[in-house]
Parts: C-alpha cells; sequence; structure tokens
C-alpha cells in the first residue's frame, strides 16, 4: 500500500510515536524503504506516512538502514550548521544547528536485534533529523524565532 505523504501542518507531525512493541510493520517499512535513496531522499519517519508508530528509513554512507525505536544514547557538545530540506516541506531549506556526531540505539525491522552504532557528520544529521520527527519535531522547530516567522508569513511553515 502506498501512504499519502503528509504535509507540514498535519497535526501528526507534531505528535511523538509510539514505541513499537510488536506490530505488523512489514507493509509500512516496504513504504517508506521505497521513497528513500541516496540523491533525493536522504530519510523518512513513519508519521510522514501517517503512522504513529517509532520507525524511520535512513540513507547513510554506509547504506539503507530501518531502524525501530531509534533512540539517542549521546550527543556530542560540539554542534554545526547545515542546510536542511523535508519531504514534508515545500521547497523549504533552513539552516540548523545539531550535535556533529550522536551515539543511537535502534532495533532492526523484525525486531529481533539491537543496534548502537556512533554516527558523525553528515549521517548525524540525517538520523537527528528523523528521530526529530519521531519525537513529533520538525526542523523548523529548530531555526531562530524570525526565519520561523519569516517562513510561516510565506505559508511555508
Ligand atoms: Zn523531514
Amino acid at each position: 500500500m502506498r501512504r499519502e505523504l503528509v504535509h507540514f501542518s498535519d497535526p501528526i507531525l507534531r505528535t511523538p510515536t509510539w514505541h513499537v512493541t510488536g506490530e505488523d510493520i512489514k507493509d509500512l517499512v516496504e513504504d517508506m524503504r521505497g521513497r528513500v535513496d541516496v540523491r533525493r531522499c536522504v530519510g523518512i519517519a513513519a508519521n510522514q506516512l501517517g503512522s504513529n508508530l517509532r520507525v524511520c528509513v535512513v540513507a547513510l554512507s554506509s547504506g539503507i538502514e530501518v531502524m525501530v525505536n531509534p533512540a539517542i544514547v549521546s550527543a556530542s557538545e560540539e554542534t554545526e550548521p547545515a542546510d536542511e530540506g523535508c519531504l514534508s516541506f515545500d521547497k523549504v531549506q533552513v539552516t540548523v544547528y545539531r550535535p556533529v556526531s550522536v551515539t543511537v540505539r535502534w532495533e532492526d525491522e523484525k525486531q529481533e536485534a539491537m543496534h548502537e552504532q556512533t554516527f558523525t557528520g553528515f549521517d548525524a544529521r540525517v538520523v537527528q533529523h528523523e528521530i526529530d520527527h519521531l519525537d513529533g519535531v520538525v526542523m523548523t522547530d529548530r531555526v531562530s524565532r524570525s526565519v520561523r516567522r519569516r517562513l510561516q508569513a510565506q505559508g511555508k511553515a
């Protein structure tokens, strides 16, 4: 089943997702995986497709990874800025400061194995952007109030 992509104004994007505890996510994961690729879309969170489950799919330098119940275990104090876009926002790019590296723990899509890995640079940014989604946070929550106001005035946030 191909789900409808959720727009930035949808309240589901501002709602923290639920911990997955054995729900059947196979179809959801297939739909998500089909939209992620290194060139155009480096990540998607389940609530962007209208699901309230804590699942994201990311395209990392090591390949595509399905993360179930991902959580940031630790983050570097050092942050850096970079431009980000988002599938749920139409042609919006904002500069977001994020920790340079994060350690993330997650379960695989079968919920059989637990993984923990430290990501840096672009990979760290992608994972943080998607985990933000799963916590009900979008990229425009992480910019200054003046930038957000300008986007809102343009109807883009
Ligand atoms: Zn996004």
